[in-house]
């Protein structure tokens, strides 16, 4: 059925996607012979800086985004190359990009376009700038960014040949758009779980991946389906999904591993460190201008900080001979990978910084999958363990709650489950007693008098809507539910002296038994204790043996009030 149902999900995912938002026809991105960046500052214009060679740093690395703006430049010699029409960078927040295009006979144009003015791709994190149309071919393009918040807005970016922008290759929008779909399976199906099995780690995991489906989600682009965020709010909400997701991967890591695989210290600490956690994603929020050059750090060295406790955490359970931690190991490392490999190209000044969105995605695919499947398997040895440790209650119940001799139960038995008895119809209560018991006992030996209980239990327990109690002694109690119940007592009570006839002979004498029923009206209250309706029964008993024995003495309750409508049997 899941299955089906996955294969739903994605064939509607891919079809919404590859349909309606199909990719932009025979565009490619543009191969520069030349491409430089440098920072400057407020006040330097364009002039100004091409005037200076020397800053200019034309490697794929170092971008500095101290300053108040970054400066791209594409030098466009090569004439086999399809003519540029758009600037294409990573979805990253900014306060305003100038493109300046220079075509090949000296044309200069310019364009300036606030953040509101970029278009989002739909297949791919990026949006799209078209460049000023130029009479001739475009020779030099500079774009400066003025207030960039992220270093991958310069290194992502490039020059596409199709006005509106290539995203990413149909095949990776539908793998990513399975992912979405890989995402949804395991959050219906631990949402299942936690409603059998309410256990903290089920709830966690479908908070993580609920936070990853989101995150995946704005990290794809597929978020411009359906909303037209700007890249400040989608990198903000990104930033909060990415640390709430390492802060419930933190919790989910200590509830699902078993309760002895972390030190109790280890354990405290990184429950205590995940509200720091989430105030790395909180920080990279701030629209503060002053922290722009460290915002994305935030994020960045909570992520970091979440590593190093997960790396203790799992050392410290495999050393401790977890089984469990295997499923996290195998699951969290392609991830915990790309994300140390992502913090590494972004904080050394001499690597490139990039997103990797696409391998990080498989990552989280591969660790969701692998996850769900340590759950289940957690799952059904929780499950195992309950049903064991119920087993051995309700046998344990059992010793205790019966009496040894006939195998009924007992005074206390009864006494606890009156209650819910009650509530479930049986309303009848017989109490009986055989009559001059402790004859048998004398004439015969204790033993005969042992096979009559014996006989009397098993009378008793034939009707199957009464519950048969042995009271102590030669008392018995029947509470009965269903239409006839003191018709069906009465009958007990004399199968009694027939079948004690029949299973215990030489008895010499018919052994008769005396009874006091009480049938409570189904439209009385429903509360009567236990004592109460037992002490009603009782008089009526000893008002029996009073008269004669071998007869019944009942009585109708209606509410607390008895009616006396008393008669013998
Ligand atoms: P009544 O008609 O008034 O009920 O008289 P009775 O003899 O049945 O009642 P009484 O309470 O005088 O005697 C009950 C006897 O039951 C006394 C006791 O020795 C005997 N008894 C109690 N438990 C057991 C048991 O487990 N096995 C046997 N064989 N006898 C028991
Ligand atoms: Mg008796
Ligand atoms: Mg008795």
């Amino acid at each position: 059925m899941d299955r089906v149902w996955r294969e739903v999900v994605l064939f509607g995912l891919v079809a919404l996607l590859s349909g309606l938002f199909g990719m932009p026809a025979a565009a490619a991105p543009i191969a520069a012979s030349q491409t430089c960046h440098a920072a400057a500052d407020s006040g330097e214009t364009d002039d100004a800086l091409r005037r200076a060679p020397d800053r200019w740093i034309c490697r794929d690395s170092e971008y500095d985004i101290g300053s108040a703006s970054l400066f791209l430049l594409y030098r466009l010699t090569d004439p086999v190359q399809p003519r540029a029409q758009s600037l294409v960078t990573h979805a990253s927040p900014f306060a305003a990009i100038t493109i300046r295009v220079v075509d090949e006979r000296g044309a200069v144009r310019v364009a300036r376009f606030a953040p509101a003015a970029v278009r989002h791709l739909v297949t791919g994190p990026m949006m799209v700038l078209p460049l000023p149309q130029t009479p001739a071919r475009p020779r030099l393009v500079t774009a400066r960014i003025d207030g960039p918040w992220n270093k991958t807005i310069a290194s992502e970016a490039r020059l596409d040949s199709a006005t509106e922008g290539t995203g990413w290759d149909i095949s990776v929008v539908v793998a990513m758009a399975m992912i979405c779909g890989m995402l949804i399976v395991p959050l219906l199906l631990n949402f299942g779980f936690y409603l059998v099995l309410r256990r903290p780690f089920v709830l966690w995991h479908i908070v993580m991946v609920g936070l990853m489906l989101v995150q995946t989600v704005i990290g794809t682009g597929f978020i411009h389906i359906a909303a037209n965020l700007d890249a400040a709010t989608e990198i903000a909400i990104n930033s909060l999904c990415f640390s709430a997701v390492a802060a419930s991967g933190l919790m989910f890591m200590v509830t699902f591993l078993e309760p002895e695989a972390l030190s109790p210290y280890l354990r405290r600490l990184i429950v205590g460190s995940t509200p720091l956690v989430l105030a790395g994603g909180v920080f990279t929020t701030l629209p503060i201008e002053a922290l722009r050059p460290w915002s994305a750090l935030g994020i960045y060295a909570a992520i970091l900080f979440a590593i190093v406790l997960i790396l203790c955490g799992l050392a410290d359970a495999w050393r401790r001979g977890s089984r469990l931690v295997l499923f996290l190991l195998v699951g969290w490392a392609p991830t915990l990978t790309v994300g140390v490999y992502r913090i590494g190209c972004y904080l050394l000044p001499h690597a490139r910084p990039t997103e990797s969105v696409v391998v990080f995605q498989l990552a989280l695919a591969a660790e969701v999958l692998t996850n769900s499947l340590g759950i289940v398997i957690r799952f059904l040895e929780l499950r195992r363990e309950r049903d064991l440790a119920n087993a051995r209650a309700t046998e344990l119940e059992g010793v205790a709650g019966r009496d040894a001799l006939t195998g009924l139960w007992n005074r206390h038995s009864i006494e606890r489950r009156f209650n819910d008895l009650f509530q479930l119809g049986y309303r009848t209560m017989a109490v009986i007693d055989l009559d001059h018991f402790k004859r048998i006992n004398d004439r015969h030996g204790h033993s005969v008098g042992d096979s009559v209980l014996k006989v009397v239990a098993s009378v008793l327990a034939e009707d199957g809507d009464a519950c048969a109690i042995r009271m102590g002694g030669e008392e018995f109690l029947l509470l009965l539910r269903g239409p006839g119940a003191a018709d069906r007592a009465e009958r007990c009570r004399r199968a009694v002296s027939t079948r004690l006839a029949a299973a215990v002979p030489g008895l010499g004498h018919v052994v008769t038994a005396s009874m006091g029923l009480v049938e409570h009206d189904l439209s009385g209250t429903l509360d009567v204790e236990f004592a109460v309706l037992y002490s009603h029964c009782d008089r009526l008993l000893y008002e029996a043996k009073r008269l004669g024995r071998n007869r019944t003495m009942r009585e109708r309750l209606t509410g607390f009030t008895p009616d006396f409508q008393t008669r013998t049997a």
